[in-house]
C-alpha cells in the first residue's frame, strides 16, 4: 500500500466508523399510547406514482420502457384510487415532479381530500450521486412544481433513492419539511438525530419488505428474475399488519401504480384492505397525519421530561 491510498474500512480508527454511524441516526421512537380517536394501531398506505420517470432518470427513452411506466398512469392509478375510495382509505402519493407534469390531473387528485401529495424528487434522480447544490435545486423545484400544479404545498419528502447523500438531511431541514419517509431504522416513526443532536424531523420509516417493487419487478435482460406470487406477498403484509396491530404501532406500506395496478396484483391490495378494515380500532392516516401525531408525542415526551 502506498501512502496516497485511503485506509480500508478494516483499518479505520474507531473515531472514523463512529462518525459515519452517528451522522444520521434514529432517536426517540414517537408512538403515542393511543392513536387519534383512541385507535390501537395506525395504518399509513403510500404510493410512489413514478410512472415514466424510472426509465427516464437513467436516460432510457425507448417506447417499450416508457410504456411500462405509462401503464401506471393510464391503468394503475385509476384502479388504485377507486379501491381506496371503496374502502374509505386515505393515502399519501409521493410523486416525482416530472411525473406530475406529465399527468397533472392525476397529481391534483392525489392532493385532494382525503389524500396527500409528497415530494419524490424531480425525475426520480439517483439523489445520493448528486452534488449538494444540484440536489437542493431539484428538491426545491420538485416541491414548487407540485405546489403549482395542485395548489397545495407538500410537507413531506421521500427521497427517490430511499437514501441520503451527505447533504440530504441538511437540505430537507433547511427547506422546512415536516417529515421524511426514506429510511429504515425502525418499524415505528422516530426522530432523526444528526451527529448526536435531535433534529425535530420525523422519520416515517419504509422497508423493502413492505414495498411491492422488489417482489414483482424484473430486469428484462438480467438472467435472474425473482418473482413472488402475489398471494404470498399478501400473507407477508398481513403478518406485518397483524404484528403492528398487536404492538399498537404503525403498519406502513409503499406501492407503485405501475406495479400493484395489474389485475392479478390488485387482488392483494383489495384483500389486504378488507383484512385491515375488519379491525374496528385502526386509524387510517396519511403520512402527514402520522407526522403530526408523532410530533405531538415528541412534545408530550419533552413536557414529561421537563416536569420530572
Ligand atoms: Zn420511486
Amino acid at each position: 500500500m502506498t501512502a496516497a491510498e485511503p485506509p480500508q474500512p478494516w483499518q479505520w480508527p474507531e473515531a472514523t466508523w463512529r462518525e459515519h454511524v452517528e451522522s444520521v441516526r434514529a432517536g426517540r421512537r414517537l408512538v403515542p399510547s393511543r392513536w387519534p380517536g383512541g385507535a390501537r394501531a395506525a395504518v399509513a398506505i403510500s404510493f410512489d406514482p413514478d410512472h415514466e420517470t424510472i426509465p427516464l432518470r437513467d436516460g432510457e427513452t425507448s417506447p417499450g420502457r416508457l410504456a411500462q411506466g405509462e401503464y401506471g398512469a393510464r391503468v394503475g392509478a385509476g384502479r388504485v384510487l377507486d379501491l381506496l375510495a371503496e374502502h374509505h382509505v386515505p393515502a399519501t402519493f409521493f410523486m416525482p415532479a416530472v411525473s406530475a407534469l406529465l399527468h397533472p390531473e392525476e397529481a391534483k387528485e392525489y392532493a385532494s381530500e382525503p389524500h396527500e401529495i409528497g415530494v419524490h424528487g424531480w425525475i426520480h434522480e439517483r439523489n445520493t450521486l448528486l452534488a449538494e447544490q444540484d440536489e437542493r435545486t431539484l428538491i426545491s423545484w420538485a416541491r414548487d412544481t407540485l405546489a403549482e400544479i395542485t395548489g397545495s404545498v407538500p410537507t413531506g419528502i421521500r427521497t427517490p433513492s430511499w437514501d441520503f447523500s451527505d447533504s440530504t438531511l441538511d437540505t430537507i431541514r433547511q427547506l422546512g419539511f415536516d417529515y421524511d419517509s426514506s429510511l429504515m431504522a425502525d418499524d415505528e416513526p422516530y426522530e432523526i438525530v444528526a451527529e448526536g443532536t435531535p433534529t425535530g424531523l420525523v422519520e416515517i420509516p419504509v422497508d423493502w419488505i413492505r414495498d411491492d417493487a422488489p417482489y414483482f419487478t424484473m430486469d428484462r435482460y438480467g438472467s435472474v428474475r425473482p418473482y413472488t406470487r402475489p398471494r404470498d406477498v399478501l400473507e407477508i403484509w398481513i403478518d406485518e399488519f397483524d404484528a403492528a396491530y398487536r404492538d399498537g404501532g404503525v403498519f406502513q406500506l409503499t406501492l407503485h401504480p405501475h406495479v400493484i395496478g395489474h389485475r392479478s396484483r390488485l387482488v392483494v391490495l383489495r384483500e389486504l384492505l378488507a383484512h385491515i378494515r375488519a379491525h374496528r380500532d385502526v386509524w387510517f392516516a396519511t403520512h402527514a397525519d402520522l407526522a403530526v401525531a408523532a410530533r405531538a408525542e415528541a412534545t408530550r415526551l419533552d413536557t414529561a421530561g421537563a416536569s420530572s
